[in-house]
């Protein structure tokens, strides 16, 4: 099963999932390659890129890693067939995050994938965060 998780929430998830790391910030090779740029991230948090545009800048960014990176993907991929892996970002989960953008890319490599569609935390935790 393929999840997408907020790097906070990870203990909502079945254990054992592999949690991947996939932000800029922390990620680790060899799954630092599924991070955005450090320009990506702040020219779209500076207001300078779309949503639009991050995605076609993380589409294109992706699709040069993958070839040079075939194995990285198809890893992930094997251990999703098999068991439990977790796409993990900062973000929250209704946010626009590069974390939905990388799942699709993974369900259109190997459409067999089954995904488990994130829980929105309850109303509360939400607002504890301001
Ligand atoms: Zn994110």
């Amino acid at each position: 099963m393929l999840y997408t998780v907020q790097l906070s929430q990870v203990k909502t998830l079945p254990t054992p999932t592999m949690i991947i790391d996939i932000t800029v910030q922390s990620s680790k090779p060899p799954w630092n390659i599924f991070a955005p740029t450090w320009e990506m991230v702040k020219d779209f948090k500076g207001g300078r890129i779309s949503e639009n545009q991050y995605t076609e800048q993380y589409m294109n960014l992706m699709r040069t890693r993958y070839k040079d990176n075939k194995e990285v993907f198809q890893q992930v991929i094997q251990i999703a067939m098999t068991g439990d892996v977790a796409l993990a970002c900062y973000c929250p989960p209704e946010a626009f995050c590069h974390r939905h953008l990388l799942k699709n890319i993974f369900m259109s490599i190997e459409p067999r994938l089954q995904y488990q569609r994130e829980v929105i935390p309850p109303q509360s935790e939400q607002i504890a965060l301001f």
